[in-house]
């Protein structure tokens, strides 16, 4: 018998066609500003309107592989944590 788990169900915010990251560059696939846009912000947020930690904790991962990608092409913005979670504590 096999125990492998099978993740079926993608989330909202990584639905082809909607406002995700293109990598590496990490600005948006649909809107083309830099990711998170106002777009991704809402969707995100909507998602996880009643675990606003696991938005961070999702936030926080697509940083570090930003950071990773930022890194690898020699210019890690200055604002990266405020741009991936900065901006959720001022959401409503
Ligand atoms: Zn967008």
């Amino acid at each position: 018998m096999s125990t492998e788990l099978i993740i079926t169900a993608r989330p909202i915010l990584e639905q082809p066609g909607e406002h995700v990251p293109e990598r590496p560059s990490w600005d948006c696939g649909k809107c083309g500003q830099s990711w998170p846009c106002a777009n991704a912000k809402s969707d995100l947020l909507y998602e996880h309107l009643t675990t606003p930690a696991a938005a961070l904790v999702r936030l926080a991962l697509h940083m570090w592989e930003a950071f990773d990608d930022f890194a690898a092409r020699g210019h890690i913005p200055a604002d990266l944590r405020e741009r991936f979670i900065g901006w959720v504590r001022d959401s409503p």
